[in-house]
């Protein structure tokens, strides 16, 4: 069912259907080229699919930022004479069908580097084909398709170093990789829409807690390519070393723009390079290749995604599921979550994470030690709480986020570390602004636990598994 209403499509002229997913822009957006460059009218769908993205239904924050993406996405649309179709639904049964209602005869689509939306892509292109539609799927999530990047035995990387040490050699050497591509023209005058389609589809809840992230996000392609390029004008030169201090606005935030694709993460890529080609200052050019090597971490985790498709429930080191022994606690659970823990530093990040929808790189780190290592609670607990409240949650992301801090996952360190979280608020807070700037002159409650000890006794779980094992 079309969100707002009875769907009312009177030219029976052949059309291109774009089917947007988290590929919220309209520049460098291949298949919306590929739509425009057929001719046809074309049309936009955006389809919300409770059915594949079960169980990790988008969380609160997440729903917030989507909302408002696509009310931008809506309008940059309507300017270029496409109005955006809003469903809610299968899209093995909706896109089919709104095809047949538009008369598509071509239906293009970047596809999602995610094992379950891969699923219905094969399901949705056998059908469509069948049905007589051209179909065209294009590679725009992630700067190379994501197993394009193999060691010369033809093996998958399981180490991020030499992952992105290949990838960066595939990216420079081909430049067509690296192609940027314009808004298309319109071919047809502005169309009317309406932002209360938008608000049919009920991705806000009712309750009003999400007025707050107005004061921190400004959703949309505009907003994240002005951010993209304040980030690389005025922040990028220190990021290397500013990026660890959480009081700092020392990192770029785009990246729940680059979970949605209002932001290709190609641009990204692509504008850090041409800056590192040109600003000769060393300092600056060990912040652009840093800064890359995280774009790196974002492709490397879908990489690991499509490889290890259970990873978002399962840790990828089978002992941490049958040999090591989680704590149950719900009680520390909660106060985590609601930054009461005693921990400055940690219930700083926690209070960040609930009134901003989200939370700086290194807090995070440190945050998701404390829950699995001092509290000894299994990082899936973690990994939900951030998907609940993140507006970047990101399947992929996440879930290496988690795994690696908990030690189970791919590229783990070679030892278990435990964050303290007391020394790294001297290193990384040394005068506490961030610390107070979310906690204000709250009194600390004595800690929930003691971090020597707690440390001490996860070092010793962990002995233990070895032996064990
Ligand atoms: C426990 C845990 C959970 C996390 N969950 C998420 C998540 O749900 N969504 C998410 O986007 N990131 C996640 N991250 C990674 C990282 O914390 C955020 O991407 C980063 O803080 C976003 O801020 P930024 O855009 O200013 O990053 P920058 O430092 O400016 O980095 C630029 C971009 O690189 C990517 N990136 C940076 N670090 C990582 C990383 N470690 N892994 C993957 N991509 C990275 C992001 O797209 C980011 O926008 C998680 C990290 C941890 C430790």
């Amino acid at each position: 069912m079309h969100a707002a209403g009875k769907l009312v499509v009177t030219d029976k002229s052949p059309a291109s259907v774009v089917w947007f997913r988290r590929d919220m822009r309209l520049l460098d957006n291949q298949a919306l080229c590929a739509a425009m460059a057929t001719g046809y009218r074309v049309h936009a769908i955006y389809i919300v699919d409770e059915l594949t993205a079960a169980p990790w239904l988008p969380g609160g924050a997440s729903r917030w930022y989507l909302h408002h993406s696509l009310v931008s996405l809506q309008a940059s649309l309507a300017r270029i004479g496409i109005r955006l179709y809003l469903f809610k639904g299968d899209p093995v049964e909706i896109l089919p069908r709104f095809t047949r209602e538009v008369s598509g005869v071509h239906v293009v689509w970047n596809y999602l580097a995610e094992p379950s939306q891969l699923q219905v892509d094969r399901k949705l292109e056998a059908g469509l084909k069948k049905s007589g539609c051209e179909v065209e799927v294009f590679h725009d999530d992630t700067l190379l398709p994501p197993m394009a990047v193999q060691k010369q035995d033809g093996s998958h990387y399981k180490v991020f170093t030499p992952f992105w040490k290949r990838s960066r050699e595939l990216l420079l050497n081909t430049d067509s990789k690296l192609s940027l591509r314009d808004i298309p023209r319109a071919q047809v005058k502005p169309v009317a829409f309406d932002p209360a389609d938008v608000s049919a589809l009920e991705l806000l809840d009712d309750h009003s807690w999400h007025d707050k992230l107005h004061d921190y996000w400004q959703p949309g392609e505009a907003a994240a390519n002005a951010r993209m390029e304040y980030f690389l004008s005025d922040i990028v030169a220190d990021y290397s070393v500013m990026r660890d201090v959480p009081a700092e606005d020392g990192t770029s935030r785009l990246s729940a723009a680059l979970h949605f694709g209002e932001l290709s993460v190609t641009r990204a890529f692509a504008r850090s390079q041409e800056i590192l080609q040109t600003d000769s200052k060393k300092a600056c050019k060990d912040s652009l290749l840093r800064f890359q090597s995280e774009l790196g971490w974002r492709e490397f985790a879908r990489y690991t995604l499509m490889q290890h498709p259970r990873s978002t429930d399962t840790s990828l080191d089978s002992r941490f599921e049958t040999d090591w022994v989680w704590q149950q606690g719900t009680d520390l659970l909660s106060k985590w979550q609601h930054g009461e823990t005693g921990i400055p530093l940690v219930d700083a990040g926690m209070r960040q994470l609930w009134q901003t929808g989200w939370m700086h790189n290194r807090v995070r780190m440190i945050c998701a030690s404390f829950l699995t290592k001092n509290l000894g609670i299994h990082w899936i607990h973690g990994a939900r709480w951030f998907w609940d409240t993140l507006v970047d949650a990101d399947l992929a992301s996440n879930t290496l986020g988690w795994q690696w801090v908990a030690g189970c996952g791919t590229d783990a360190a070679p030892y278990y570390r435990v964050f303290n979280p007391l020394l790294q608020a001297g290193k990384f807070d040394p005068n506490s602004t961030y610390v107070k700037r979310w906690l204000g002159d709250e009194v600390n409650e004595k800690p929930i636990v003691d971090v020597k000890k707690s440390r001490v006794d996860a070092l010793a779980r962990y002995q233990a598994m070895r032996d064990a094992t």
